[in-house]
């Protein structure tokens, strides 16, 4: 039976990789939140992505891999076992078949960059959210009634003895902020996303539109959050903003230690300086208890939480 404290050890013969140890995960959530990871390694290329999954799953080591972590709550205890970041990034422009093929861990920002200086159009919704292709394709990221679900055209995701998968748009079912991954958790080494021709300066255009309406919404720069907290609700058929629904409940004003709800935006937790877990989901509990008292409605998560034991294995 393997002992968890072999773990670096095995890495280190079996790949060359190298584990750090009980590495703080504030530092790799735009919440700012989590304590130490048992093992901590960050994989530049999708070879190593791979090698770390295949020696993890084969050992069984829980892991979880991460992007940016723009969209994760971790735990106050952090993570027993090994997070792995996924820095892996390219992208490749396949002309004949105007399509995209970007590693996971390629930051939405440098695709979205690659696409305006081929020409391209079709991403330009992507402006403005932060964090990589693999996380954004795990949640269907999106903005301004647009996914990227409806871009991809297939993925390639790890199988259990590290043979690379192909998975089709139609497989993933994609729906708001969701995709099949969310009960696989395969993790996805590259993406193939449809785009076309443009001439002329309307991305650009479109670009500078849907960032001057971000700002308008987004907490500035540099607040310690994680994105809209809780996803927008289906009711009566028709999708209703989370924020309003928090709003009329009187959530504004409503914080749980250093944990608040964001004064411009109900729909934002925000981490005033050293928030715990706890008190963020702590304050998520009674927000989702106000709306459920004033309307009806029961709010559901988008952040994601990462608790100690949450594994991919
Ligand atoms: C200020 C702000 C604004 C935001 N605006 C938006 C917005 O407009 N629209 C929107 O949809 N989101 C928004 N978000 C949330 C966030 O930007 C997106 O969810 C983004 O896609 C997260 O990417 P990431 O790399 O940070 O993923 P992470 O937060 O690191 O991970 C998110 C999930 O993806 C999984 N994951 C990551 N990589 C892989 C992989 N290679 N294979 C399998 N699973 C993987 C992780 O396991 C985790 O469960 C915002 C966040 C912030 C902080």
């Amino acid at each position: 039976m393997l002992k968890l404290q072999d773990i670096p050890r095995i890495f280190l013969e079996e790949s060359g990789l190298t584990l750090k140890e009980g590495v703080v995960l504030s530092k790799y959530s735009s919440f700012r939140i989590g304590g130490p990871a048992d093992y901590f390694l960050e994989v530049r290329e999708p070879v190593d992505l791979n090698k770390a999954i295949q020696i993890a799953r084969h050992h069984q080591c829980p892991f979880y891999v991460i992007g940016r972590g723009y969209n994760l709550l971790f735990d106050d205890s952090g993570y027993r076992g090994l997070i792995i970041r996924n820095l892996a990034s390219g992208i490749k422009f396949e002309a004949d078949n105007y399509s995209l093929e970007v590693c996971s861990g390629t930051c939405l920002s440098d695709l979205l960059n690659k696409a305006i200086s081929e020409g391209l159009t079709g991403l330009e919704f992507l402006a403005g959210i932060p964090g990589t292709v693999g996380g954004a394709v795990y949640g269907n990221a999106g903005a301004f009634g647009q996914a990227i679900g409806d871009r991809v055209l297939e993925i390639t995701i790890l199988g259990d003895s590290g043979q690379e998968i192909p998975v089709t748009r139609e497989e993933l079912q994609f729906d708001y902020r969701h995709s099949a991954l969310k009960n696989s958790h395969k993790v996805i080494v590259k993406t193939r996303i449809e785009v076309e021709p443009i001439s002329g300066n309307e991305v650009r255009r479109k670009i500078e539109d849907y960032l001057e309406q971000r700002s308008k919404k987004l907490p500035p720069e540099g607040t310690a959050c994680a994105g809209s907290f809780f996803k927008n609700p289906v009711h009566g058929g028709k999708k209703i903003p989370a924020g309003q629904l928090l709003e009329q409940a009187g959530a504004k004003g409503m914080k749980v230690g250093q944990a608040a709800v964001y004064s411009g935006h109900c729909n934002f937790i925000i981490n005033l300086g050293g928030a715990t877990c706890l008190q963020v989901l702590t304050l998520a509990e009674e927000l989702k208890e106000k709306v459920w008292k004033h309307s009806g409605i029961r709010l559901e998560e988008e952040v994601i939480f990462v608790s100690a034991t949450s594994s991919m294995l």
